[in-house]
């Protein structure tokens, strides 16, 4: 074996030692004292991960789960929702809304850039039967961080519900839910969160809570208002991934003795790095400008097929990588650096885009990438993230 296989994907993401070790534990019962001992160090760290007062429910579903969960809680059949379209993720907002029977309004916005709040004002100004508006924190199709904050801030001021989709955000940029006024923010297992697929979390504001209470929810396993019952409780409706909660109790108690703040500070530095050693091969990035900290969209040029080259970083390099979605399939390589993943992966990253790209016939020019990517991350790591 000359390499070991290295998962730079955005979701799911390689997992700690301390994670994976306490998910091979034999299985313990989910209705008797010890988990619910264990539900409630969960809630706790839930709610320091998403910053919220407020509950936060998992649910046993892939982060779709939670997006569908939302939708049918908080929406009656029949009412209007704007969904912000800039990719794939975008898209599956107005699908799971059509699919439950709403009106969704699209607000399509070119891949690659992130939504302008202006544009959302406008479409409120015009359409006051809007009453949510569905976005993605971060679209990881594109690799782009939609402005969440002034989103939210401008529909706590109506009587508009901001649902958000934090999947590859939560637990890797800023996206506190109380300070910004965000009324559901919702996020996967795999992405961050340093687990395997199979939970989703999400929390209500206050405003949404009662807005759940009224809804009829018509869904009988994705159901908030029962769920969230069920948590005050320290409780899940239905027999939960028990060793999944087990594992997740470790990876917030990481997250927890390393410190919300310094996440943020790694991947940013990450997100640095992979985007300086990527201009350093002459290559452009997909989102120019506003993209998000746990993944790099890398755009490749005319006659270069992400689809080979992929095959060659994984083949030759161990490196695991992520190719375009939807109609940029071919065109881009998503260079996963969320959750446990730190520089010394990425070098490898860089290494095996490298290598794969001059076998291609690709261009790199004089520039060494490796050497600008980790100066980039050092002083990324020094001069910390920017607000947001
Ligand atoms: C991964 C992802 C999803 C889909 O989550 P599943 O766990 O595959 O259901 C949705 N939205 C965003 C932003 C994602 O990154």
């Amino acid at each position: 074996m000359l390499t070991k296989p290295r998962l730079l994907t955005p979701g799911p993401t390689p997992l700690p030692e301390e994670v994976r070790l306490a998910m091979a534990q034999d299985m313990v019962h989910h209705r008797k004292p010890p988990f619910k001992a264990l539900l409630a160090d969960v809630q706790e760290g839930l709610r320091y991960l998403f910053q919220t007062k407020n509950p936060v429910m998992s649910l046993t579903a892939s982060g779709t789960g939670a997006m569908t969960a939302a939708i049918y809680s908080l929406f009656h059949p029949g009412e209007t929702v704007l969904c912000i379209e800039a990719g794939k993720f975008g898209e599956r907002w107005a699908e799971i809304g059509q699919a439950a029977g709403l009106e969704t309004q699209i607000l399509k916005v070119e891949w690659g850039k992130a939504v302008a709040v202006s544009d959302i004002e406008a479409a409120l100004d015009a359409n006051p039967d809007i009453r949510g508006v569905l976005v993605q924190a971060s679209e990881t199709s594109t690799g782009v961080l939609h402005p969440i904050k002034d989103i939210a801030a401008l529909t706590s001021r109506r009587d508009v519900l901001a649902v958000v989709d934090g999947i590859s955000a939560v637990g890797i940029s800023p996206c506190p839910m109380d300070a910004w006024n965000i009324d559901c923010l919702l996020t996967g297992s795999q992405k961050g969160l340093m687990l395997p697929p199979g939970l989703a979390f999400v929390a209500l504001s206050d405003r949404a809570l009662a807005r759940a209470k009224d809804v009829d929810c018509r869904n009988f396993y994705f159901n908030l208002i029962g769920e969230y019952n069920k948590t005050l409780e320290h409780q899940t409706l239905f027999t939960p991934a028990i060793n999944l909660l087990v594992g997740l109790a470790e990876s917030l108690r990481l997250f927890r003795s390393f410190g919300l703040e310094n996440v943020y500070r790694k991947q940013w530095a990450l997100t640095c790095m992979t985007r300086e050693a990527v201009a350093a091969m002459r290559l452009d990035h997909l989102a120019e400008t506003d993209y998000t900290w746990g993944l790099t969209s890398v755009m490749l040029p005319p006659g270069i097929d992400a689809g080979e080259l992929l095959k060659i970083a994984a083949a030759d390099y161990g490196v695991i990588m992520a190719g375009g979605q939807g109609h940029l399939k071919k065109n881009i390589v998503r260079v996963g650096h969320m959750g446990h993943v730190d520089y010394a992966d990425v070098t490898a990253g860089i290494f095996a885009l490298r290598r794969a790209f001059e076998r291609l016939g690709g261009y790199i020019g004089s520039a060494n990438p490796l050497e600008v990517g980790l100066a980039a991350y050092e002083q990324a790591l020094e001069d910390g993230p920017p607000a947001l």
